[in-house]
């Protein structure tokens, strides 16, 4: 693995637009938040950039839309096999601007360059079908075509992975994009824009705009009408503004908003591997996840001794920087993260909880809070409701499985939930009870490339990943012919 200056030095830092990095007048700084150091500086685009981004996707649809599946699947296999080369250089990129440690960055080069190899194997199996009509008088044809130039927005906390689940389903597709980075974390998106240039990738197909003024250069790119679909992840208060900005030209939009998982542990689940998944639902990325766990609401008579046994887990994780052997907890993305996980964790015990273990802010250079456990938590607790974002986890004891459903459901979220129970009939209740795109039964992660991610209610609209992931890119066309035999 290359040294961390001479990574950063081998990132681009302009705008992509029809395949040529373009300096722009004013760039910004990327942090990194184990330090608070600025690490590089990057392109700051204006909307004028988004519109000639938007343009250079327009230019390039043509072409691309009827490129062979074939060709254009070899090009994100050339791209998965170039991020396998490129892996340490890309983790270590991951860590120095988004903080998490050093084998979760790895963890996500694996997870994100799966969405390249799963759907370069999609491209080829786009499929319409061919049939009489039940009056007998006509052929039905059902044809797919790529929706057109596609606008992604991705978030910072996986800045590799949100950006792959969405250019891989939208190129093998036969899409054109613009792809904005967070601009706390613009660097993974660039180096992976470089790695697709490498691989071949023709010239405005795949364009990327970083920039500190997400709303102005959204708006016009939104209100182009040479745009054809929007896919967002990030908050759902970002989200549901971007929809309404999307109603004006009725665009096709994927929406993968916020969670607030509830992890539910029965009295008969088997404890230790619901201490396991705990650990992952809740710690990995820092808390930091859509998916993370936010509200454990474990049965009574097991409660105290679940909180028990993942304090005692808790107590043996390492704070320090992602880069650093052994560190399980690296930073929180930014002061005000610090801030709203403290300011939840107050209320909490406020309001009566028990605050097991941490429940501090770290003190050294750079955004750490601890690792924190809090058990009996009053439901009507502010960490119960929001996003906590952090590694923060929360225990609310219940009584009875309807209790445990209401609890559950009660949000307007509905991304992930997970369940632990050993009793069959009763995870399959929870299949059909509980209000939720995805479900771990018994296990703390759910993202697979090859499965359908996404949520119901606030959490957001459509799926990325699985043989549904690509529908999201595709438009249905139904062609009546007469009946050739008349
Ligand atoms: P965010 O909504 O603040 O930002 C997400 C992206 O939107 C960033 O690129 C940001 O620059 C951009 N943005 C911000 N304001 C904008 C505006 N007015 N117009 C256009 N773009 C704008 O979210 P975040 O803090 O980066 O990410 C955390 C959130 O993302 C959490 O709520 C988390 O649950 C959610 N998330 C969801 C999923 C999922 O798949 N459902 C995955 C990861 C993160």
């Amino acid at each position: 693995m290359a040294d961390e200056r001479t990574i950063l030095d081998a990132v681009p830092d302009g705008l992509l637009i029809g395949g040529a990095w373009r300096t722009a007048a004013r760039r910004f700084d990327v942090t990194d938040p184990s330090t608070g150091d600025v690490i590089k500086q990057v392109a700051d685009g204006t909307p004028d950039d988004g519109l000639a981004a938007l343009a250079a996707a327009h230019d390039a649809f043509p072409a691309w839309s009827r490129t062979p599946a074939r060709e254009r699947a070899e090009l994100l296999r050339r791209a998965f096999d170039l991020l396998q080369e490129r892996a340490d250089d890309i983790a270590l990129l991951m860590t120095l601007e988004m903080g998490k440690p050093l084998a979760e960055s790895r963890a996500e080069v694996t997870y994100g360059g799966e969405f390249l190899r799963w759907f370069g194997e999609e491209a080829a199996r786009i499929q319409g079908r061919y049939g009489a009509n039940p009056e007998g008088t006509g052929r039905m044809i059902v044809t797919r075509h790529p929706v057109g130039p596609c606008y992604l927005i991705t978030p910072w906390n996986f800045p590799l992975a949100m950006a792959t689940r969405k250019i891989a389903p939208a190129l093998a597709a036969g899409c054109t994009v613009v792809v904005k980075p967070a601009s706390l974390t613009p660097l993974t998106t660039l180096a992976f824009a470089q790695l697709q240039l490498d691989a071949g990738l023709p010239a405005g197909v795949v364009n990327v705009v970083t920039t500190t003024s997400s709303g102005p250069v959204s708006e016009a790119i939104i209100g182009d009408p040479r745009l054809r679909k929007l896919s967002f992840t990030g908050s759902t208060e970002v989200g549901r503004s971007l929809l309404a900005q999307a109603a004006d030209g009725v665009l096709r939009t994927s929406m993968e908003l916020g969670g607030n998982a509830p992890f539910v542990v029965f009295e008969d689940a088997d404890l230790d591997a619901a201490v396991d998944g705990a650990m992952a639902a809740k710690f990995r990325n820092i808390g930091q996840a859509c998916t993370a766990a936010n509200r454990f609401v474990v049965h009574r008579s097991v409660a105290d001794e679940f909180a028990r046994r993942v304090t005692e887990r808790v107590d043996a994780l390492r704070v320090g920087r992602g880069t650093e052997d052994g560190v399980t907890i690296g930073p929180l993305i930014d002061d005000r993260a610090v801030a709203k996980a403290d300011e939840l964790v107050r209320d909490a015990v406020d309001r009566g909880a028990t605050l097991r273990t941490g429940g501090s802010t770290v003190d050294r250079p750079g955004t750490f809070y601890e690792a924190t456990v809090l058990s009996d938590v009053p439901r009507e607790s502010r960490l119960m409701r929001e996003e906590i974002f952090g590694p923060v986890l929360a225990i609310t004891p219940f009584d009875d499985e309807d209790e445990a459903v209401a609890v559950a459901n009660g949000t307007e979220y509905g991304l992930v939930s997970y369940v632990y129970t050993r009793d069959l009939a009763r995870g399959q209740r929870m299949i059909e009870r509980l209000e939720t795109g995805m479900l771990g039964l018994n296990v703390g992660v759910v993202s697979n490339a090859a499965a359908p991610f996404g949520g119901v209610k606030q959490s957001g609209l459509g799926r990325e990943g699985g043989a549904e992931g690509i529908g999201e890119y595709l438009e249905t066309r139904y062609t009546l012919t007469p009946d050739p035999f008349a």
